[in-house]
C-alpha cells in the first residue's frame, strides 16, 4: 500500500505544476480539513484531506444548473470553497452543506456536464498525514436531445475482468525440468479462474485465448480494452536460473523496475513478441505523455491497490516470493484505461513448484485466492459513474 501512495505523491507535484491554482486551504479540527483542486488538459481533479477514510454515500449529477453532489457521512467541515484563482475550464465553484443529520453533501458547480472518470480514497504517507478522497472528472460531449430522451438509466453492469493465459501456440513460455509448458499451465489456470468466478455470478470474463494459440503482447492488450476490462489479469509461471527461487508474485508496470530481477522477467516475457516474428519493440512515441495522463495514473495505482490486495488475499499455503508485489516494464500491462497485474503463479525451474502447479488442489487455490482478492477490490473501489 505504502508503495503506492508514495507513486501518487510523487506524480503530484507534477499536477500542481499544470494547474493555475492547486491550493491546499487547511483548517484546524477533526473530519474534512483541506480542499485541494487541480486541472490538467481536459480533466479536474477535487482532493478532500481528511482525518479519516473518506468515501461517499452517494455520487450523482443533476442539471439546471450542472453540478455533481457528493454525499459523505456526516463530519465536521470548515469553510471550503475553490480559490478565487482558479482556472480549470470545467469547475466553477464548491460548496458544502449539512444535508441530513448524518450526511454532509459536497456540490461541485460545473460549467456543463461532466463525467466521472474514478473517486477513491488514498492513506496517508505517515502517521501525521491526512487521508485523501480524490474525485476525477471530464467534460462530457453535448448530446442532442434525441440521445437524452432515449437514454434510459441502467444499473452498473457487472465487472468484466479481462484473464489472459500467458503465451501459446509457437511460444512455449517457460519449459519445467519435467517439461511442464508455460503455456499449458496458464491456459489451465486461467479457465479455472474464468469458471470460479463465472461461478459467483458477480462477474463477466473474457479470455485472450482458450486454445493453444499464439498473440502478439499488443493484441492482447487490445483484446483488454475492447472488451472494456474492469481488470486485466496475466497468468505466467516463472523460469529463474536459480532453482531454489519459488513462490507466487504479481507484477505492475513502471518504467523503472524494482529490481535487477523483475526488470530481467520483464524483459523475459516481452521476448513473446519476437517469438511472433515481428518484433514491436518500438515504444509508442507519446507513452511519455500517457504517463502524465490522470488516467494513466489513475490505472497504475488501481493495478497497484489490486495486487497488493491478491498478496493479501493469498491462501496461506501459497509460498510467496519474497518482496511479492514487484514492478516493471511488462508490455503486456501497457493498457492506459485497464487496471492491470501480471501474475507469476509459480517457478517451472523449481521442482517443487512445478510438481505443484499441476496439482487440482494447487490450481484452486490459486483461483479462489484471486476471487477472494477481486471481491475485496470491487467491494472498495467505487465504480465510475
Ligand atoms: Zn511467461
Amino acid at each position: 500500500m505504502r508503495k503506492i501512495v508514495k507513486r501518487w505523491l510523487y506524480t503530484m507535484p507534477l499536477l500542481i505544476a499544470l494547474s493555475a491554482a492547486a491550493i491546499p486551504l487547511l483548517a484546524a479540527g477533526k473530519g474534512i480539513v483541506g480542499l485541494d483542486v487541480a486541472h490538467e488538459g481536459s480533466r479536474e481533479r477535487v482532493t478532500l484531506l481528511s482525518h479519516s477514510e473518506l468515501s461517499h454515500k452517494a455520487l450523482f449529477h443533476l442539471d439546471n444548473p450542472h453540478r455533481l453532489v457528493v454525499d459523505f457521512p456526516k463530519r465536521h467541515y470548515p469553510q471550503l470553497r475553490l480559490p478565487d484563482s482558479y482556472q480549470g475550464a470545467l469547475i466553477r465553484g464548491i460548496r458544502f452543506g449539512t444535508y441530513t443529520r448524518d450526511t454532509v453533501r459536497m456540490v461541485v458547480d460545473t460549467h456543463r456536464k461532466v463525467r466521472v472518470l474514478g473517486s477513491y480514497a488514498v492513506a496517508p504517507t505517515d502517521n501525521g498525514g491526512y487521508w485523501r478522497y480524490v474525485l476525477d472528472i471530464e467534460g462530457e460531449e453535448p448530446r442532442d436531445n434525441s440521445a437524452i430522451t432515449a437514454a434510459k438509466p441502467k444499473l452498473p453492469a457487472k465487472p468484466m475482468i479481462v484473464i489472459d493465459a500467458g503465451h501459446g501456440g509457437k511460444d512455449p513460455g517457460a519449459i519445467g525440468r519435467n517439461h511442464t509448458r508455460e503455456k499449458h499451465v496458464t491456459l489451465r489456470y486461467a479457465k479455472a479462474l474464468q469458471k470460479a468466478l463465472l461461478k459467483t455470478g458477480r462477474y463477466r470474463v473474457a479470455l485472450t485465448r482458450d486454445d493453444d494459440r499464439y498473440l502478439f503482447l499488443k493484441e492482447r492488450v487490445a483484446i483488454a480494452r475492447e472488451n472494456k476490462g474492469d481488470l486485466f489479469i496475466s497468468l505466467h509461471a516463472d523460469s529463474n536460473q536459480n532453482a531454489d527461487a519459488q513462490g507466487f508474485s504479481v507484477y505492475t508496470l513502471s518504467e523503472t523496475a524494482s529490481d535487477e530481477e523483475a526488470a530481467a522477467l520483464a524483459a523475459q516475457e516481452n521476448k513473446a513478441d519476437i517469438i511472433g516474428g515481428l518484433d514491436l519493440n518500438v515504444e509508442d512515441e507519446d507513452v511519455a505523455s500517457i504517463l502524465i495522463d490522470l488516467t494513466r495514473r489513475e490505472t497504475l495505482n488501481k493495478s497497484s491497490v489490486f495486487a497488493d490486495m491478491m498478496i493479501d488475499a493469498l491462501h496461506p499455503k501459497i509460498t510467496r516470493l519474497s518482496n511479492t508485489h514487484r514492478y516493471a516494464g511488462f508490455r503486456v500491462l501497457k493498457a492506459p484505461d485497464v487496471p492491470s497485474v501480471l501474475v507469476e503463479i509459480g517457478f517451472l525451474s523449481n521442482r517443487k513448484d512445478e510438481k505443484l502447479l499441476n496439482t487440482r488442489e494447487y490450481e484452486s487455490l490459486v483461483s479462489s485466492s484471486l476471487v477472494k482478492a477481486l471481491d475485496h477490490y470491487f467491494a472498495n473501489q467505487p465504480r465510475a459513474l
